[in-house]
């Protein structure tokens, strides 16, 4: 939970905007948006100026009051955050593994509807206060939790807001949709993100921000992994690159050591190849341009098609209980072989 005040500069139109609707708040807002934009912190930054009791002039929460040092700690008791992360030991969906590896809850269950059922029962811990629930990212509820979620929608409880954040609001309930006001996050523009990354000491903010398709706080984890820069390094020897040591390099890459990462990060370098060989555009590594155009003039253009066919399967089984290096070797191996010059 965040412990200060952090609006990013592009959300602060539509904070003054939702400030001046603050008395006549709708019960339900869906806070839709592209991922990577600070849609769950302007949220969450919300439901504490709506809890807290000494606001500033400017309509943050103070951050001193009792309601925002519960807030902060994650302790409120008019406060619901729901979300697929929580912890889903008492659900019996799957066989219990042996492995540490068990895989985080990807949906909002039913059961974290009806538990909200019996919160929102229960009588406000503040006199004439509000309680917020928060939904992060609201297209993962399923279809059951959905449905339980509408009928509250319908018959929302007294002094309750809540707040649906999504990414993609195409795959809610139109019903839900329906029942809840829209608020539409704004992009900030390339010059207002490049200018923010270089504030956080994002170093090549530009180059960040586009292999992050223009999502700054994306740009930002991705800068902070460093993880793509050495990655674009090692494609950048075309047939010389090393696909025995490359392979553990490409999977330590990311912080979250996936197959996933890897492989989307060599999804983007063929992109890129493959754009420069047709057109001379690059879109993701833009301070690779030379490396791109050397490669270009050797890489066999039809070799590059099946490659990236071959990389979209590869991403389809990347959950796949397979030997992710030995696979890894393989695709780098062939990435070696698309090049029509002598090794
Ligand atoms: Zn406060």
């Amino acid at each position: 939970m965040n412990s200060s005040n952090s609006l990013y500069p592009w959300q602060q139109p539509t904070w003054q905007r939702i400030r001046t609707m603050r008395s006549k708040l709708p019960h339900a807002l869906l806070i839709s948006g592209k991922a990577g934009i600070g849609k769950l912190e302007f949220a969450q930054n919300l439901a504490k100026s709506l809890l807290c009791i000494h606001l500033e002039s400017a309509g943050a929460a103070c951050n001193l009051c009792s309601n925002c040092t519960w807030f902060n700690e994650g302790t409120h008791p008019d406060f619901r955050l729901i979300n697929p992360d929580q912890d889903t030991d008492n659900v019996t969906d799957e066989a219990p593994s042996t492995k540490k590896t068990a895989k985080k809850s990807v949906v909002i269950k039913i059961e974290q509807i009806r538990e909200l059922n019996q919160f929102l029962a229960l009588s406000n811990h503040q006199h004439n206060g509000l309680r917020i629930v928060l939904m992060c990212p609201a297209e993962a509820l399923n279809l059951a939790s959905a449905n339980a979620l509408l009928k509250m929608l319908e018959e929302p409880p007294q002094s309750t807001i809540f707040l649906l954040v999504s990414h993609q609001p195409q795959r809610l309930l139109p019903t839900i949709i329906s029942r809840c006001q829209v608020v539409d996050m704004p992009m900030p523009s390339e010059s207002e993100a490049v200018d923010w990354l270089k504030n956080q000491g994002v170093k090549h903010a530009t180059s960040q921000l586009s292999y992050a398709g223009g999502s700054p706080l994306l740009a930002l984890k991705q800068a902070e992994e460093g993880a793509w820069i050495s990655l674009a390094q090692s494609l950048s020897a075309g047939v010389k690159l090393n696909p025995f040591t490359s392979a553990p390099l490409f999977l330590g890459a990311s912080l979250s050591a996936s197959m996933d990462f890897a492989l989307t990060a060599l999804q983007k370098w063929c992109c890129d190849l493959l754009s420069y060989k047709l057109s001379e555009q690059v879109r993701y590594h833009v301070e690779y341009t030379s490396a791109l155009q050397a490669l270009s003039k050797s890489v066999n253009l039809n070799l590059l098609l099946d490659f990236n066919t071959e990389l979209i399967y590869a991403k389809k089984m990347a959950n796949h209980p397979l030997n992710n290096e030995l696979q890894l070797e393989n695709i780098l191996l062939r990435y070696t072989q698309l090049f029509d010059i002598k090794r």
